[in-house]
């Protein structure tokens, strides 16, 4: 029954120290810490996990060494694959422990026992439905804002980093951890195309990065689904994509405005991923590695992967130039003509 997999109102109010949904998130891992194994055991090594850094023009790119994430980074997400396995995301498949809170009777905010942020969750949909985002927009900026005082959102494209592509969901983590999140509006200032601006919201775009992407910000919720749509059906021009253009988001709400990153992309995995021997770098991105921390979950590419490296498999998995230029053009077409 689905009710069993929530929380129980007796252990959110003794591990939240307030009655919002933010806290009550923030509870929830304090709960499973302390009554889930799997999920304590997930944050205890979380404390010795390496990281490298490397500086570029106006950002940093982190290097985060994390075993933890073998099984993520390295998912079989090819339809036979997905379905041999039984849904780790649909409730009924939930070990007895794992329990969560109801966002609307639509999503449950579950703990994620294989942490990259030291607070991060998993928020699947009660039903199991595709992984699409444009049906869900609502849900995930309106989630944004709800539980923004501690938390960024991000969400993966079916073949952008979702290891679940056949159950819809979002991902939160802690909202200060991505380093792209404070650099984002000094990147845009200084390199950005600017393509639409008014009081309520404003579009831009970056093309001159090792990831190029669109931003939004805007002051209200239903306006920012409306600018995603019309970015999304730019995004929709491109032949290259099956279910849905593929893209990593990153959300957060901050200064009362909702802001959006969205990184377009070609492909899944760069060829260092399919190499074999000491040529193969294991890193699989999607919207955390976009927002500057890269998963390595071996060791040894944790050694020896450089800056070159980090530029390579990026420029790979981004769209190109020509696509940005395309998208743009477009893009400043919907909003100004
Ligand atoms: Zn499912």
């Amino acid at each position: 029954m689905l009710e069993s997999v929530f929380i129980s109102d007796d252990a959110i109010a003794e591990y939240s120290d307030d009655s919002n949904l933010a806290s009550h998130v923030k509870g929830l891992l304090k709960h499973q810490k302390a009554t889930w194994n799997l999920a304590a055991n997930g944050y205890k090594h979380l404390k010795s996990v390496q990281t490298r850094e490397f500086e570029f023009d106006g950002y940093i790119v982190k290097v985060q060494f994390n075993p933890g994430r073998i099984i993520s980074s390295s998912a079989k997400v090819d339809a036979k694959s997905i379905q041999n396995r039984k849904c780790f995301l649909c409730y009924e498949n939930l070990p007895a422990d794992q329990k969560g809170i109801p966002y609307f009777r639509d999503y449950l905010i579950l703990v994620n026992p294989f942490p990259i942020f030291p607070e991060h969750f998993t928020i699947p949909k009660i039903d199991h439905v595709p992984q699409l985002i444009e049906g869900s927009l609502h849900g995930m900026f309106k989630l944004t804002k709800d539980i923004g005082k501690y938390y960024v959102v991000f969400y993966n494209g079916p073949k952008c980093g979702a290891s679940a592509p056949d159950h819809m969901h979002f991902q939160a983590g802690t909202r200060d951890f991505m380093p792209i999140k404070s650099e984002i509006e000094n990147l845009i200032m200084a390199k950005g195309d600017i393509v639409y601006e008014s009081k309520e919201s404003k579009i831009a775009g970056l093309g001159d990065n090792l990831r190029k992407l669109f931003y939004i910000e805007s002051k209200d919720l239903k306006n920012t689904c409306q600018v995603f749509k019309k970015l999304f059906s730019v995004l929709e021009l491109s032949p290259h994509f099956e279910d849905e253009p593929m893209m990593n988001v990153i959300s957060y709400y901050d200064d009362n405005k909702w802001k959006v990153i969205l990184f377009p992309r070609l492909r899944h995995r760069s060829d260092h991923y399919f190499k074999e021997g000491k040529d193969r770098i294991l890193l699989s991105p999607a919207a955390v590695d976009f927002g500057g921390i890269c998963i390595t979950p071996r060791e040894e590419d944790f050694d020896k992967i450089t800056k070159d490296d980090i530029v390579d498999i990026f420029r790979q998995v981004s769209i190109t130039n020509e696509y940005y230029e395309f998208y743009k053009s477009k893009l400043w077409g919907k909003f100004n003509e």
